[in-house]
């Protein structure tokens, strides 16, 4: 009996492998005509300046539509894409993306002001091409530095601390802000905050999830902002969901905010429709 219970076993989990293999695999080849094949697009999340409660900027987040699956995240495909390598590909279609809708913000106006920021990974730095490929699309589409801003995490941080100090030098030599994203995630935070120039941190979403959380919790998200405009460096406020949310760190020192609260990310022909409204 236990003999044939640890057989069946052995044959559910043995499927149930083969399943996650092979829905791997057709992902894997699947995300390489998804680039080509113009499926994935960009959606933009607002940045919320907090005093006059107007958008300032957005972020670019990819989407992938898949021809039978519809619509994929990019917690689902991202991981993928980085651990293919296509992430380099897919990460120069969407600084591209980015450019083309920047050139288009700058003819129009109520959205000529606004910045995008795009999100890069650390498998995009470690390639060495990506300063390069920003520096040559931005040209291209005759945008100026100060309306892209890239997002990178902390793990590029402890990956590659050199290659990641060059490439945030190097952004910050063409005039290109810096935002450390997910900030208080990783495990390096503060020591890197001087190390590294960036101009901004965005504070996790796990922060502002735990503001219900004890007081001492509402401490260190004020704590977190104090230190980083000691430092000269802006500070956002990731995943504001709530009034109550927003009503405290409008008490703090943050000036900028994102999160469903303001707006979920919208595709493109809202955006105008959006700011026009705020
Ligand atoms: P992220 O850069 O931290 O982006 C914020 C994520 O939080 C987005 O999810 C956004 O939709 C979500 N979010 C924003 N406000 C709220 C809120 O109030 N509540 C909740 N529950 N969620 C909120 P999304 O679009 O699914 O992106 C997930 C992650 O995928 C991003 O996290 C980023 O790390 C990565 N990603 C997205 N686009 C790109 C890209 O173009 N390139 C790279 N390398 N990574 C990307
Ligand atoms: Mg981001
Ligand atoms: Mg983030
Ligand atoms: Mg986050």
């Amino acid at each position: 009996q236990a003999k044939h219970q640890g057989k069946n076993r052995y044959c559910f989990f043995d499927s149930n492998i083969k399943k996650i293999v092979t829905n791997r695999m057709k992902m894997e080849r699947d995300l390489r005509d998804a680039v080509s094949g113009g499926q994935l697009f960009l959606e933009y999340q607002p940045l919320v300046e907090l005093q006059g409660n107007r958008p300032v900027g957005f972020e670019a987040l990819v989407r992938w539509r898949h021809p039978e699956s519809g619509l994929i995240n990019p917690g689902e495909f991202i991981p993928v894409a980085e651990e293919t390598g296509l992430i380099v590909e897919i990460g120069e279609a969407v600084i591209e993306m980015a450019c083309r809708t920047l050139a288009r913000f700058k003819a129009t106006p109520h959205l000529a002001d606004l910045y995008l920021n795009v999100n890069v990974s650390s498998i995009q730095i470690l390639s060495r091409t990506l300063d390069d490929f920003i520096r040559h699309k931005l040209d291209e589409f005759k945008i100026t530095p100060d309306k892209l801003n890239v997002e990178i995490t902390e793990s590029i941080l402890i990956e590659d601390y050199k290659a990641a100090l060059s490439f945030v030098r190097e952004l910050k030599s063409m005039g290109i802000k810096v935002y450390l994203d997910d900030f208080g995630t990783g495990y390096s935070s503060l020591s890197y905050l001087h190390k590294f120039p960036f101009d901004a941190i965005k504070l996790d979403r796990s922060f502002i999830i735990a503001l219900e959380g004890p007081l001492s919790n509402q401490a260190i998200v004020e704590s977190i902002a104090l230190l980083a405009n000691n430092l000269g460096i802006h500070i956002v406020a990731e995943g504001i969901e709530t009034k109550e949310q927003l009503e405290l760190i409008k008490k703090m020192d943050y000036s900028v905010a994102q999160g469903f609260y303001f707006s979920k990310p919208i595709t493109d022909g809202n955006l105008l429709d959006f700011v026009q409204k705020t």
